[in-house]
């Protein structure tokens, strides 16, 4: 099959969270089961900075308000897996704040990703593709061009994170070309009077896909649906929850460059050797365990709790070390958390692929309390390096930690239910039953091979016939 997987991010040209790791890896695994895949991808100021080898691909008009835009597709062969395809259009893309409004013009964040949604549209058909793979709401807007410019391919759409909609003005609806009779909220893209790309993509997709079985069961409850709950019940016929899973090359302990002692099960005790080395590096010490956590710092991912967990945790003699950058607040309350014990917290904020590394293989335990969680890749990578996850019992924690079997979870978004898993956490380090419990983290299999056959069988819907 040809495969056109669409994102905003993905390895190597740009990442800011879980979708870059799973618009390279999904690509690779289907790839390697014999698909012709490419990756669609903005050229960000950003990636053109990093002086990828590249090779025209095409040249090609995008409709657009007013005049087509001449725009060229570059190709990007990585040395394995699927080739990357990048759309070259500086007036939209010369940023090095993706998601960011221009000088806060929010409706040209809006003309970017719809000038995308396009692009991929036009590629797309140039290319072939039987299937056109969406992620996220900067792709949501495709199969309404799909619509007006007689996309053949069918369309899937994975769900990474619901809230995250891309609503903007009215006004945007013109600017970019869409038409008005789909500005309606049955089988449109009107949300509340806001032209939304995820109500476009989740409404107007052949096959909807969302990134864990549980997640698939949640957003279809008002508690978890952010509005679109109702759409999704409706369409829950074509809506399929499959889990993430990791690329076990690019996540492997026992070849990991970035750590100072590779291990894996069989030599797990080398971890304690990485424990050490990641201590000294953030000039941390203390007699209890080590607790880390590598995430954006936003709201969804309970920073508050780990907020509170901290002063308990040093009060006790453990050491908290998060890796992260968000939220102002947020950060600002870790570099107090920091400066107010440096030996026993540090915060570190910014982006940083080999310290996070470091964390996943020196820490004891991976703090992980989402309030929601799609799927969560942090876990998973917690796993396979041996650090047993405690995270809160949602969407695709709830599908990939076992309390007491392979990590520990806890039920209530609260700062107690939080120290009550940390304390079980802490009295099996301190018996040594954590070690089965580490060993058998350690063993569990996240490769996408199943995931990968899963989404064949989706392809499959999306191109049959009354697909929409
Ligand atoms: P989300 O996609 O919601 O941010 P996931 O757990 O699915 O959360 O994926 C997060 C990915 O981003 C993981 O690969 C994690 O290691 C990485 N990551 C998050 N924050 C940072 C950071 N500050 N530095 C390095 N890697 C990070």
């Amino acid at each position: 099959m040809r495969i056109l997987f669409a994102s905003a991010e993905a390895i190597p040209y740009w990442k800011t969270g879980g979708l870059a790791d799973v618009a390279r890896s999904l690509p690779d695994a289907l790839a390697e089961r014999g698909h012709d895949v490419r990756v669609i991808v903005p050229f960000y100021r950003l990636v053109r900075g990093r002086q990828l080898p590249l090779e025209p691909s095409a040249e090609l008009d995008v409709p657009w308000p007013g005049d087509p835009i001449r725009t060229r597709f570059l190709l990007h062969r990585p040395a394995h897996g699927a080739p990357g395809v990048l759309v070259d259009e500086p007036d939209f893309f010369d940023t090095d704040d993706p998601y960011g409004a221009p000088y806060g013009d929010v409706l040209a964040l809006g003309r970017r990703f719809a000038f995308f949604c396009r692009a991929i549209v036009t590629y797309a058909k140039a290319w072939g593709a039987d299937v056109v793979h969406l992620n996220d709401w900067p792709t949501g807007f495709v199969p309404v061009y799909g619509l007006l410019d007689g996309l053949e391919a069918g369309t899937v759409f994975t769900i990474h994170n619901l809230p995250y909609q891309g609503n903007f003005p009215p006004a945007l609806v013109p600017q970019i070309g869409a038409p008005w009779d789909l500005y309606r909220p049955e089988n449109g893209f009107e949300f509340w009077g806001q032209a939304s790309f995820m109500k476009a993509g989740l409404a107007l997709s052949a096959r909807l896909v969302t990134v864990s079985p549980t997640y698939a069961a949640e957003i279809r409850t008002p508690d978890f649906g952010a509005g679109l709950d109702g759409l999704l019940r409706f369409r829950h016929g074509v809506l399929h929850g499959i889990l993430n899973g990791i690329d076990p090359r690019i996540w492997d302990p026992r070849h990991d460059r970035a750590l100072p002692r590779p291990f894996g099960v069989e030599d797990v005790h080398l971890k304690a050797e990485n424990r050490a080395a990641v201590l000294t590096e953030l000039g941390l010490s203390g007699d209890g365990p080590l607790f880390v956590a590598v995430t954006r710092l936003v709201e969804q991912k309970g920073i508050d709790l780990l907020l509170d967990a901290i002063g308990p945790i040093v009060h006790r003699g453990g050491c908290v070390a998060v890796l992260g950058s968000g939220d102002v607040a947020y950060e600002r309350a870790l570099r107090d958390a920091a400066a107010a014990a440096p030996d026993r917290v540090a915060a570190r904020l910014g982006f940083d692929d080999g310290l996070a590394r470091r964390l996943y293989a020196g820490g004891d335990f991976f703090l992980m309390p989402s309030r929601y969680e799609p799927c969560g890749l942090g876990q998973m990578i917690a796993q396979r390096y041996g650090t047993p996850p405690i995270v809160r019992h949602t969407g695709g924690l709830a599908d990939t930690v076992i309390d007491g079997v392979t990590g520990l979870a806890f039920h209530d978004a609260s700062a107690a239910a939080l120290l009550s898993a940390v304390e079980r956490a802490w009295s099996a380090w301190r018996d040594g039953s954590i070690d089965a419990v580490r060993r058998r983290a350690m063993e569990l299999d996240w490769s996408w091979d199943r995931s990968a056959a899963e989404y064949e069988a989706v392809y499959a819907c999306a191109r049959g016939p009354g697909s929409g």
